[in-house]
């Protein structure tokens, strides 16, 4: 059998992972802190300067979606990690008395941590912090189609961190399947429901435990006494920022049918306000990463055109630049493409409702969404939605910013996805449980052996 490329690395991690793993609170912390100063100081002026030649996203919004994510997910595990760390008492029944039990988070081991390019800085090094909190060496398979910010979190790596303990490897699928044929302790997926499937099948074969973060459509539910002008602040900044190339944006709008014409116009207003009447001379609007994700954007517009929907705003692009018009596209039948697949773009289909059962049901019949919206003043229709439907997180009246919260699980559900990240949700992804109970006495317990007397059994 042909030596896999990566034996190596993964060999020296395993070797390492005990002296890894056995590290105090104060070294791992040493360690994000090395990490910090790395992404805060040392390279943050050549982070911006990746990420806008992969796909010209302004500085400001990198320091948003980028940079202060990690920094914020830094300090919020420094200040947790030692009660993390610690032994976790439980209590123990009386009929296991003069015993004591605890469990501890001991690190998984060898991990690998494969990340998607639509944020290329924050999706690989959210997972990893998390992974060095918990103590595990891993491996990290940037996106091959962010370069420029692949090369640049390689160097970052390589002046941190021996290559035995965390190790950076670049590459298209060849070199994600070599290695997922390896039996890492864990891997950390992020991506499409595509993947995460090849990459599940991948683990399985070793019982590798996964967390999958995957994508799908995240419905934007808009009722009759919602304040319209809010919403639309919120859509148009939650769609377009990363040019709609976000897990989370609001992938679709179901809008009752009363407030549809004011929410459209309230929207159009907003947009201009952020990226003018021309956004190809806009600074604060990115590009699609590459040729092939704005041919598909493209399609969808004339997929949309072909069936007579409604361009409501936008519709323009110009392939030289891989740009797309911020569009809102209404009266879309059923089987055209937008409504089916995840968009990633910067493209917002629309589309009214008169009963809220009717969202709801619609809803439903798609795969479970990582993310779900509701913009309501009606408390009680909105729980209505959060009891009837399923999904990874809601905000109520907002959109997005669920993931700056490090308190709450980031994560979807079955399609869009297994296990959770940010702050002690990530921590336990990367580590076992290990449970421990001790015997402190001799006693009661030794009832229990044999051999099984009457008088035990009376008892
Ligand atoms: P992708 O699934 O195409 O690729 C993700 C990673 O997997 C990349 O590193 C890629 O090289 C690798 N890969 C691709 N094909 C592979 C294969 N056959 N075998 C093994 N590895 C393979 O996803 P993408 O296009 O980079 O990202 C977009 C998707 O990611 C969207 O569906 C989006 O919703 C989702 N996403 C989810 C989250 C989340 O946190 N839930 C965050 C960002 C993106």
């Amino acid at each position: 059998m042909m030596t896999n490329r990566f034996q190596h690395i993964f060999d020296a991690q395993k070797a390492n992972q005990f002296t890894v793993g056995n590290t105090t609170y104060k070294t791992r912390i040493a360690k994000l802190n090395a990490l910090k100063h790395a992404i805060e100081v040392d390279f943050k002026q050549d982070i911006r300067d990746a990420i806008y030649a992969d796909f010209k996203k302004p500085f400001l919004e990198t320091d948003l979606t980028e940079i202060y994510p990690i920094l914020g997910e830094i300090k919020h595990v420094k200040s947790e990690l030692k009660s993390w760390m610690g032994r976790q008492k439980v209590s123990t029944p009386m009929s296991l008395i003069g015993a004591s039990s605890w469990f501890t988070y001991e690190p998984k081991g060898v991990c690998l941590i494969i990340a998607p390019w639509n944020f290329p800085l924050n999706l690989t090094f959210g997972p990893l912090v998390s992974a060095i909190a918990a103590g595990n060496t891993a491996i990290l398979k940037p996106s091959e189609l962010t370069p420029h910010t692949s090369k640049v979190m390689g160097d970052i790596i390589a002046k941190l961190f021996p290559e035995n303990e965390i190790a950076l490897v670049q590459g298209e699928v060849e070199v994600s399947t070599a290695l997922l044929e390896l039996p890492f302790n864990h891997i950390f997926f992020t991506g499409s429901p595509q993947v995460g499937k090849v990459v599940m099948k991948a683990a399985s074969k070793h019982l590798t435990s996964v967390t999958l973060e995957l994508g799908g459509k995240s419905p934007t539910i808009i009722d009759e006494t919602a304040n319209l002008k809010d919403a639309a602040t919120r859509i148009a900044w939650g769609k377009f920022v990363n040019n709609g190339q976000t897990c989370i944006a609001p992938d679709y709008v179901l809008i009752h049918e009363r407030v549809k014409d004011e929410f459209l116009k309230a929207f159009k207003t907003v947009v201009n306000s952020y990226y003018g009447t021309d956004a190809s001379q806009s600074k604060s609007y990115s590009r699609i990463v590459n040729d092939r994700h704005f041919k598909r954007l493209q399609d969808h517009i004339e997929n949309a055109k072909e069936h007579h929907a409604t361009i409501e705003l936008g519709g323009q692009v110009q392939v030289s630049e891989n740009f797309i018009e911020p569009t809102v596209i209404s009266n879309l039948p059923e089987d055209t493409s937008l409504l089916e697949d995840e968009i990633f773009g910067p493209i917002l289909p629309i589309k009214t409702y008169t009963h809220i059962q009717e969202a709801i049901d619609y809803i439903n019949a798609k795969e479970k969404p990582l993310a779900l919206y509701m913009y309501s003043k009606n408390k009680k229709q909105t729980q209505f939605v959060l009891n009837n439907t399923r999904a990874g997180s809601t905000c109520i009246n907002t959109n997005v910013l669920q993931y700056s919260n490090h308190n709450l699980p980031f994560g979807g559900s079955n399609n869009s996805g297994i296990g959770k990240a940010h702050g002690i949700f990530g921590f336990q992804e990367f580590s076992n449980m290990r449970s421990v109970l001790k015997q402190h006495t001799r006693g009661a317990i030794e009832l229990l052996f044999p051999p099984y007397t009457d008088f035990k059994q009376k008892l």
